[in-house]
């Protein structure tokens, strides 16, 4: 099911309404997500009242495995700034779990190979070379394609 769900901060919306936006999305309340993300629920309450832009790692780290976004997104999105300047969605096509947030060192913007296995990271469909737009799929919106490469271990 594709629907018109973005996890991209727009550039403009700023860390408040974007926290606000994706809470909406997957139909959490503050408590909800203040409990899924390990942060207290003062916390989430500053930051979409837009009292506050400056998460410490923690925060940040829960708030976006809560969400399903990369960190760096909230980076960008406090920034004001589309998050392709800040990073791009790589991950190990072998070490990565679907649906899971990826590892910083694959996001970083000069990571071009997997810090484990020194697999090329992607960014793209293997299959139709689409960008990922949300690492919260599993397969690709476009082609179907498995963004976690086929291996014989379970
Ligand atoms: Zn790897
Ligand atoms: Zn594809």
């Amino acid at each position: 099911m594709i629907t018109e769900y973005s996890t991209l901060p727009t550039g403009e919306e700023g860390l408040a309404n974007y926290v606000q936006r994706l809470r909406g999305y997957l139909s959490l309340t503050q408590k909800e997500l203040s409990f899924k993300a390990g942060i207290h629920i003062q916390t989430i309450r500053k930051i979409e009242g837009g009292q506050t832009s400056r998460l410490n790692q923690k925060a940040k780290g829960g708030l976006a495995s809560a969400l399903g976004i990369p960190p760096e997104y909230l980076d960008a999105a406090a920034k004001k700034v589309s998050p392709e300047t800040i990073t791009t969605l790589k991950f190990c096509p072998k070490c990565w779990t679907p649906g899971t947030t990826p590892d910083p060192m694959w996001t970083d913007l000069r990571s071009k190979y997997c810090f484990a296995c020194g697999t090329a990271l992607r960014n793209r469909c293997s299959r139709c070379n689409e960008p990922i737009m949300s690492l919260k799929f599993k397969f690709c919106p476009y082609c179907g394609a498995n963004y976690k490469q086929n291996q014989t271990t379970a």
